[in-house]
């Protein structure tokens, strides 16, 4: 795993990239505490109460960083079509 630092609340976790579309994240307690997405209990798009697992900021970081090949992917295949969650 490799550390990370998300662009909007410079909260640092440690992420490894399996694959293109499997992607591991870390979060420790203090990553948690500085992030304003994760862990919120509401959000756009969210059901309210749900817990939020990840931060849409930090996904965007990781997209980045794993496109500039900061971050390293373990299997660089191609996926067929764009990744749509
Ligand atoms: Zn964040």
């Amino acid at each position: 795993m490799q550390p990370l630092r998300c662009s909007e609340c410079q909260a640092q976790v440690l992420v490894q990239k399996n694959s293109w579309e499997h992607t591991e994240v870390q979060w420790s307690a203090e990553a948690r505490s500085r992030c304003r997405e994760f862990g919120s209990a509401s959000g756009p798009g969210r059901r309210p109460g749900a817990p939020v697992i990840t931060c849409s900021a930090m996904e965007a970081s990781l997209t980045r960083a794993a496109a500039e090949g900061l971050v390293e992917v373990l299997d660089d295949a191609p996926v067929p079509g764009p990744i749509l969650q």
